[in-house]
């Protein structure tokens, strides 16, 4: 039952049967704890990922290694990397599946360099990488913009492994050439390539175009994406926000058109973050919060207090043809704002924020989260669709490069 609600996205609902069954006295196995571990890492909670590692050691169960490479992913997935690497230390020796959690925790975290040393730590041992290994590795070499290596280990998958790349790997090369900007390197990659493109592909180079601001091939892309799926929401948004970055609000306006006709609408952006084991959601101007009016103070103190440090909105996000004035007041009000506003009341100072989005961060909220973190003195953690930040000192463990 648990793992059927885990397949079915209910994760909340998994995990509280999960503690159901712990008070009623029944033992969970290596299995249910497995599937425990899912619940925790898909909703993104700490605390509870944490309780849960506290019952496994009691059930006697942390030695397994099926349990350990869980532990690792759900707290990668929760936002504490340095829980990941503790909990992987603490293995004797690590299996492929152990081994492959960690080198996507890097990924995901950065520094995607310490996933290569790990990737070659790996081979030294004698443990042999798998499929999900390589997409670990090559997604760790994108995120960091390290072109050359990531390269580098897609040609050698199938002579040094004995690998044969699947259409994944070929979005990894796709988004690792597009994020450095080399777009036209990515699009012949994609006409080469001796599988047919996916959505996932076409969509590494749309997000590619988004970020590098290039239009032509941009409207390219989301007509071949457009084709494999009419219905999907991501690339009208995408095109969308590609012509608005470009001033041009007609054509921006005309995508918007086109999904209310089909019929299609945004997912509205959600953001949330655990404290005292109560998972607490905001959307964007979310009024509902029982502490709404202390959240929104210190809200406005901290929007002040890094305008005043220069911070200047970034309304490109916005796509509704209004004012300036009205933009800014969008985005100062998006909901992971909201969600780190209520962390800063909430928390002990001097202690670690972390949040999840289900949508990626905009750049607004990029920029004014490294200020906040550099203000308020705190490590802001953000789980976005795509990565963790991790946003101190005024700087972003992704180096602004998402
Ligand atoms: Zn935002
Ligand atoms: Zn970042």
């Amino acid at each position: 039952m648990i793992m059927g609600y885990v397949d079915e996205g209910y994760d909340e609902e998994a995990l509280e049967l999960a503690f159901q069954m712990q008070r009623s006295g029944i033992e969970p196995n290596d299995y249910t704890f497995a599937s425990i571990l899912i619940a925790c890492s898909n909703i993104s909670v700490l605390e509870k990922g944490k309780q849960v590692h506290a019952l496994i050691i009691k059930a006697g169960f942390e030695s397994h290694i099926s349990v350990k490479s869980g532990l690792v992913t759900m707290y990668s997935k929760c936002g504490s990397i340095e829980d990941a690497r503790q909990t992987f230390d603490s293995l004797d020796k690590g299996d492929v599946v152990s081994w492959t959690a960690i080198i996507a925790a890097y990924a995901q975290h950065g520094p995607g360099i310490e996933a290569l040393k790990l990737f070659g730590q790996m081979q030294q041992q004698g443990v042999k990488p798998d499929h999900v290994t390589l997409i670990g590795l090559l997604s760790a070499c994108s995120n960091a913009g390290l072109v050359d290596e990531g390269w580098h280990y897609f040609n050698s998958m199938d002579k040094d492994h004995g690998i044969e790349p699947t259409v994944e790997h070929y979005a990894c090369i796709v988004d690792l050439f597009g994020r450095a900007g080399r777009l036209d390197e990515a699009e012949d990659f994609i006409n080469k390539m001796p599988l047919k493109p996916d959505a996932v592909v076409w969509g590494a180079l749309l997000g590619a175009c988004k970020v590098h601001g290039n239009i032509e091939l941009g409207k390219r892309v989301s007509e071949c994406l457009l084709e494999l799926e009419p219905q999907c929401v991501g690339t009208h948004i995408l095109l969308a926000n590609i012509y608005a970055a470009d001033g041009r609000w007609v054509d921006a306006v005309n995508v918007r058109q086109i999904m209310k006709d089909k019929g299609l609408r945004k997912q509205p952006g959600r953001s949330w973050i655990e404290v005292q084991n109560t998972v607490h959601t905001f959307v964007a101007d979310d009024k509902s919060h029982p502490q709404s009016r202390e959240i929104y103070a210190m809200l406005d103190r901290l929007l002040e207090q890094i305008e005043e440090a220069g911070f200047v909105p970034d309304t490109n996000c916005v796509l509704h043809d209004v004012e300036e004035e009205q933009k800014e007041y969008i985005v100062s009000h998006h909901s992971e704002k909201l969600a780190i506003a209520f962390g800063l009341i909430s928390t002990p100072p001097g202690t670690s924020i972390r949040i999840s989005k289900n949508l990626r961060i905009c750049a607004d909220c990029h920029t004014a989260t490294k200020l906040i973190s550099k203000i308020v003195e705190r490590e802001i953690v953000t789980r976005d669709a795509n990565r963790f930040h991790h946003f101190k000192d005024g700087l972003c463990s992704c180096g602004d490069y998402w």
